[in-house]
C-alpha cells in the first residue's frame, strides 16, 4: 500500500516543510500507517503568517458578499467531494463512516454555508446619543487569525473556526491535530480546485509542541481560536501573556446527563446511549455522567446495557457499524487507565459486550467495548477528570437539589441534558446548572445561530453565530458631533 504524503498549504500551494521531516499518520482502525505528514516548525510558520498577511488587505477589503461567495464556493466543493471526504475522515480517527458522512461532513458544508450567510448579514450599532451625536460601531478584521483544532471532530470543528474567520475578512493560518490531519490536507486541495484566493487560507501541519506553539506566539498573529484540551488551553494563556491577543478557547467537559423519574423513559435511555458513546465517547459534549433518580435507577441501568448490546463495534468502513476504534494506541491507553482507576476507586464496570468480534483488519486496532461504572460517587477523579472515551458513570439521586449539588461539582462546565416532564424544574436547573449549553429533553440539538462554548474549566468566550462574527472582529466607537 502505497503512503500518502500530506502536505502544508501556504500562500495557495500545497508545499513540502522547510525541514523535509513527515511524521506518520496511522488508521486507528488496523494500526497501521496509511499517511505521513508534514512536521512543520517556525519556519513553515513564518512563511504561512507572511502569506496570510500579504493576503489580508485585499480579502479584507473585499465586499461581503463576495466573500460570502468564495466560502459557497469551497462548501460546494465539500459537498461535491462529499463521498471521498467522509471515506477520509473515518479512516483517520476510527469513527463509523456513517458518523462521518451524515455529521462530520455534512456539518462542514454546513457551517461554511453558515458562516457564508453570515457574512453578508453580520451589522453593527449606532447609539444616537441627542439630536446632534450619534456613535457607531466599526467592527473591523483583525488580520492574521490562528485557527486550532483538535483530532476528534476534525474537518467540522476545523471549519466551524475558519469560515467565522473568513467570513469576517481576516486571513487564516489553521493547524489541524497532527493525529487527524487527512481531511484539512484534502481541503487544501479543494482550495487549490476552486483557486482559492492565496494566502487567504493556510493549512500548516505537524505537532502541538512545536508548529502550534510557533503559530500561537506568533507576533503578527491578532487572534487565537482553539479547541483542544483544558491543559493545552491553559498552556497558550500562558504563552501568549503579554501579547495581548484576542483568545477564545473550547476546552474539555464532563458533562451531567439528568436524569428524572417523570421523563420519557425510552427516549431518555436511548439518548442517553447515544450521548454516552457515540463517536467511542470521544465529543467534548457527551454525556459522562449520568445521573438517575433512585426510582428508576435499576430499571434506567439495566435499559442502558440492553441498548448498549445492541451496538455493532467494529471496522468503521462498515456501514452497519454503530461504534469504531479509538483514535489512537496512547488515547486508548489512557481511557484503559481509567478504567483501572475506576475499579481502584470502588467502581463496578458493567458492559454488554463479552468480545468484540473483530474482522482480520481491525485485529490491531484500537477498540474498547462501551462502559458503564457504578458505585462511584462524585469526588473520586473517574468523576472529576474527563475521560474522554466510552466510559460513563452511573449514579443515582433523590431530590433536585441533591442533584444540581452533583452536577455542579464539577471543574468542568460545558454541557448539560436535563430529562424531566416537570416544566418547572426544567427551568430552574435550566437556570442554576454550571453549563454554557443546556439541552431539555435532548442532546446534541444544534442551531448554528446560538452562543456555543463552556464555562469554568471548559472555556473562554462562544463560538457560532454572530459571536464567532464578533470574536473575529475588532471594535471601534467612533462619536461624530455635528451643528
Ligand atoms: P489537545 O489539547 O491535545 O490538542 C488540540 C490542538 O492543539 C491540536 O491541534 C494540538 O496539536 C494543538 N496543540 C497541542 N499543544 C499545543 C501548544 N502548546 N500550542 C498550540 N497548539 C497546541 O486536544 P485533543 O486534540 O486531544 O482533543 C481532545 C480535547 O478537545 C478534549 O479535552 C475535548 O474535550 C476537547 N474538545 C473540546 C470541544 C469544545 O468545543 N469545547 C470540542 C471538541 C474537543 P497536536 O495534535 O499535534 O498535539
Amino acid at each position: 500500500m502505497s503512503v500518502k504524503t500530506l502536505n502544508n498549504y501556504i500562500n495557495g500551494t500545497l508545499c513540502e516543510p522547510a525541514s523535509k521531516q513527515y511524521l506518520n499518520n496511522i488508521e486507528p482502525a488496523t494500526g497501521q500507517v496509511y499517511s505521513r505528514l508534514a512536521n512543520s516548525d517556525a519556519k513553515d510558520i513564518d512563511h504561512a503568517v507572511d502569506a496570510a498577511e500579504t493576503a489580508f488587505p485585499a480579502w479584507s477589503t473585499l465586499p461581503a458578499e463576495q466573500r460570502s461567495r468564495w466560502l459557497q464556493r469551497l462548501a460546494d466543493a465539500i459537498a461535491d467531494n462529499h463521498e471521498s471526504l467522509a471515506q477520509a475522515e473515518s479512516k483517520d480517527t476510527g469513527k463509523p463512516i456513517q458518523l462521518a458522512r451524515n455529521v462530520d461532513i455534512q456539518r462542514a458544508v454546513d457551517n461554511l454555508r453558515f458562516f457564508a450567510h453570515a457574512a453578508t448579514q453580520f451589522s453593527s450599532e449606532s447609539h444616537a446619543t441627542d439630536s446632534r451625536t450619534i456613535n457607531y460601531t466599526l467592527r473591523q478584521a483583525l488580520g492574521p487569525v490562528a485557527c486550532i483544532s483538535p483530532w476528534n471532530l476534525p474537518l467540522y470543528l476545523l471549519t466551524w473556526k475558519i469560515a467565522p474567520a473568513l467570513a469576517a475578512g481576516n486571513t487564516v493560518v489553521a493547524k489541524p491535530s497532527e493525529i487527524t490531519p487527512y481531511t484539512a490536507y484534502l481541503l487544501a486541495q479543494l482550495c487549490v480546485d476552486i483557486d482559492f484566493p492565496p494566502g487567504v487560507l493556510n493549512i500548516v501541519h505537524g505537532t502541538g509542541k512545536q508548529a502550534g506553539a510557533a503559530l500561537t506566539s506568533h507576533p503578527k498573529i491578532k487572534a487565537i481560536s482553539f479547541t483542544g484540551g483544558t491543559q493545552t488551553g491553559t498552556a497558550i494563556q500562558q504563552a501568549v501573556l503579554g501579547q495581548h491577543k484576542k483568545i477564545s478557547l473550547e476546552l474539555g467537559g464532563k458533562n451531567p446527563f439528568i436524569v428524572f423519574a417523570a421523563c420519557d423513559f425510552e427516549q431518555a435511555v436511548t439518548t442517553a446511549c447515544r450521548s454516552a458513546f457515540s463517536n467511542q465517547g470521544q465529543i467534548c459534549l457527551c454525556g459522562s455522567r449520568i445521573y438517575v433518580e433512585h426510582k428508576i435507577y435499576e430499571e434506567f441501568v439495566a435499559a442502558m446495557l440492553a441498548k448498549m448490546a445492541q451496538l455493532k463495534i467494529g471496522d468503521p468502513q462498515d456501514p452497519t457499524v454503530d461504534f469504531g476504534a479509538l483514535v489512537s494506541a496512547q488515547h486508548l491507553a489512557k481511557v484503559q487507565s481509567y478504567l483501572e482507576l475506576a475499579k481502584s476507586e470502588g467502581g463496578t464496570l458493567l458492559t454488554s459486550h463479552k468480545t468484540l468480534n473483530l474482522s482480520d483488519r481491525c485485529q490491531h486496532g484500537y477498540y474498547l467495548k462501551p462502559t458503564l461504572i457504578t458505585g462511584l460517587d462524585s469526588r473520586c477523579r473517574s468523576n472529576q477528570e474527563e475521560i474522554f472515551g466510552p466510559v460513563a458513570t452511573v449514579q443515582s439521586f433523590s431530590s433536585q437539589s441533591e442533584v444540581l449539588k452533583l452536577a455542579n461539582d464539577s471543574p468542568y462546565g460545558l454541557a448539560a441534558s436535563i430529562w424531566t416532564q416537570n416544566i418547572n424544574q426544567a427551568h430552574q436547573l435550566a437556570t442554576d446548572i454550571e453549563a454554557g449549553i443546556v439541552w431539555v429533553n435532548c442532546w446534541l440539538t444544534r442551531d448554528l445561530r446560538t452562543p456555543f462554548g463552556g464555562m469554568k474549566a471548559s472555556g473562554m468566550g462562544r463560538e457560532g453565530g454572530f459571536e464567532a462574527m464578533r470574536f473575529f472582529t475588532e471594535m471601534k466607537n467612533v462619536c461624530i458631533q455635528y451643528k
